[in-house]
């Protein structure tokens, strides 16, 4: 982890790791993986140094996915680049300007499409503005789009709200992005409990396919507690749950491993029994 790009220096630092992690997961059974590209925008980096390696260090996020695919896929895996909209150093009074940001974005879409990714996954879309910013540098790039909005339940009121943001609706961002172009909606790290909830909110406004995944556990910076997570087949039980109400795509965010995504991959007969009801 890094103090001001989140895990974005990673594949600058541990190729060899991040390669070992993808390859875990497709071993698992994973068909869509996501490269660790998460906090690697020109600005993030530069918050952290690194803003001269924003080139290689995109790059190595993506060869470390596409080299994990060659060695361990024996069935077709997908490769996402992820965008986010994490502020320099994890603070909001640091972003550059508009116009900038924007720059900032379609640079990274274009690097991330170029380097060789399949789709470009958006994930924590919270605050509309940076977010429209980020998603239309995805679809500049012409890569199908995964839009992630992220939320849980508010702690007074039971709304279903952002998840960083607990005054903002969920319904802000999708009324916004939704009819913008993705491919699918994904309900990305999200609390548990909101989830069924969140895939309404989406439908009432989406046609596409809905993804879910969720986060579980505890972070505690730099680390996730694990100690806490739900177990593989308590993921499975939600998971049935989600593709009644019309998730077509399931997987982990933070607090999962590729245990989880294993006990998915097991479920798929019978969640594919559920779909067809
Ligand atoms: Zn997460």
């Amino acid at each position: 982890m890094s103090e001001a790009a989140w895990s974005g220096t990673a594949a600058y630092s541990h190729p060899q790791i991040v390669q070992e992690v993808h390859e875990d997961y497709i071993r698992a059974g994973a068909e869509i993986i996501i490269a660790n590209t998460f906090g690697t925008a020109r600005f993030m980096l530069e918050a952290a140094g690194l803003g001269d390696d924003f080139e290689r260090i995109n790059r190595d996020a993506v060869v470390a996915a596409l080299r994990a695919r060659d060695s361990a896929a024996d069935h077709p895996v997908a490769i996402a680049g992820s965008m986010s909209t994490l502020p320099p150093n994890f603070d909001v009074g640091a972003y550059p300007d508009p116009d900038r940001e924007r720059d900032a974005y379609l640079e990274l879409a274009a690097l991330l499409a170029e380097a060789g990714v399949d789709l470009i996954a958006l994930e924590m879309m919270q605050d509309v503005r940076h977010a429209s910013r980020a998603m239309e540098g995805a679809l500049a790039t012409g890569l199908p789009v995964m839009l992630g909005v992220s939320c849980r339940r508010h702690p007074q009121n039971d709304d279903i709200v952002c998840f960083d943001v607990p005054d903002l609706p969920l319904t802000r961002p999708l009324d916004a992005l939704v009819g913008k172009g993705p491919s699918v909606v994904n309900i990305m790290h999200s609390e548990l409990d909101a989830i069924v909830d969140g895939i309404g909110l989406v439908r009432d406004r989406f046609d596409g396919f809905i993804g879910v995944y969720p986060e579980t556990g505890d972070f505690q910076a730099p680390d996730w507690n694990f100690d806490k997570s739900i177990a593989p087949e308590t993921l499975v039980a939600h998971a049935r749950h989600w593709v009644k109400a019309g998730a077509r795509l399931i997987g982990g965010c933070c607090g999962t491993n590729p245990e989880h995504i294993r006990a998915l991959k097991e479920a798929v007969p019978e969640l594919e029994t559920i779909m067809q009801t």
